[in-house]
């Protein structure tokens, strides 16, 4: 098959990562469901899989035909995607449109433990893509001497339909539309790291300020959704005259989990919170949906229905380029998470 040009203004790109499977995943379920056919195809369940022997298989899955789903995306990165490749595909093309100007969202989507913080922010050994994205756009602002840019960093969070700043802990934030500012939160903290290291320092620290809660299906579960941003502000300078050009901004995106809610045994004050991330995490999903039935005529684009959507309502849609990286498990106690992780990043494609 030809392949996927790249991505231009207004458009949204589907991506999938599949993770390496985990330590007890690796004992208990070698039976893989996924298998990868190129960087474009991949098969959900399918008939023949390389894994153990069928006698081998877990038995509280019996043995059945494979639903046998061929998905087809912009990119599939499998189990062997450096955090390094994952980037090259995703953000590092974006930079050029950012440079020009122009709002981009990167979202990473998925259930708990598919691999989304690992992607985003990832690990001190291997960094994510906010890391690497902050790196290379401040190699290419250094390269470009003809005009002067400044950069800054938000870091915030969207729990409960409230919104924290995760740099600079305080009660929550109100969101606001500024006719000639756009989207602005109140009081939010900008900072001007000056060095990889100490932007570094700062998302971690600002990720150990999220809000995570033990709950019974998975011990980190995390029910927040945490928005980085990137704010770039050029000016150029014409015969000593020095001239503001434009901010653009870059939003990356560790999204909630996307399993339901229902799988969590929630109660009171918990069962709120699920209700609530369910509200910005199907707000969004409405918002993508009705920009894909969009395509061609203008309609309402629900923006207005969650804090998340209000807060990226300038960085969706419109002439912004967006990348959708649905994070999945290869692993069959997963088989549910990936099946529904599959569908909607598929559904998110027609955009
Ligand atoms: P999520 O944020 O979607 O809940 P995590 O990113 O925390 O999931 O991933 C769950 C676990 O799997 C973590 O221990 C993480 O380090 C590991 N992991 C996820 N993706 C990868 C990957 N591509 N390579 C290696 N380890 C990964
Ligand atoms: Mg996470």
């Amino acid at each position: 098959m030809a392949l996927a040009p790249p991505p231009e203004e207004g458009t949204v790109a589907v991506m999938v990562r599949v993770r390496p499977p985990g330590p007890c995943e690796q004992e208990q379920a070698m039976h893989r469901i996924l298998r990868v056919v190129n960087q474009h195809i991949l098969v959900f369940d399918p008939e023949e899989h390389s894994g153990p022997p069928s006698s081998m298989l877990p038995t509280h899955r019996p043995k059945q035909q494979g639903k046998d789903l061929k998905f087809v995306f912009d990119r599939v990165f499998g189990e062997g995607a450096t955090q390094e490749e994952v980037f090259q595909h995703t953000t590092c093309d974006m930079l050029d449109s950012v440079l020009n100007g122009y709002n981009c969202s990167v979202f990473a989507y998925g259930a708990t433990g598919a691999g989304k913080t690992y992607t985003m922010l990832g690990l001190e050994k291997s960094p994510g893509i906010m890391y690497l994205t902050m790196v290379e756009l401040y190699r290419r602002i250094e390269a470009r001497e003809e005009k002067s840019y400044e950069v800054l960093v938000s870091y915030q969070e969207v729990y409960n339909e409230q919104i924290h700043d995760l740099l600079e802990p305080k009660g929550p934030l109100a969101i606001w539309e500024d006719p000639e500012k756009g989207v602005v939160v109140q009081g939010l903290s900008f900072h001007r790291p000056t060095s990889a290291e100490q932007l570094l320092e700062m998302l971690a620290n600002g990720n150990k300020n999220r809000t995570q809660h033990p709950t019974d299906a998975n011990a980190t579960s995390s029910r927040s959704h945490a928005v980085f941003q990137i704010y770039l502000k050029q000016q150029d300078h014409i015969g000593g005259l020095t001239r503001d050009l434009q901010v653009a901004k870059m939003s990356l995106i560790d999204l909630a989990g996307s399993e339901r809610a229902s799988v969590t045994k929630t109660k009171g004050e918990r069962l709120r919170e699920g209700a609530n991330i369910n509200r910005s995490l199907l707000a969004l999903i409405n918002v993508m949906n009705t920009l894909a039935d969009a395509k061609s005529k203008k309609t309402h684009i629900p923006y207005r229905d969650s804090k998340l959507t209000r807060l990226l309502k300038d960085s969706i849609g419109g002439n912004c380029r967006t990348v959708m990286i649905a994070a999945v498990s290869p692993s069959v106690l997963a088989y549910e998470d990936t099946y529904n992780t599959l569908k909607y990043a598929s559904r998110a494609k027609e955009i």
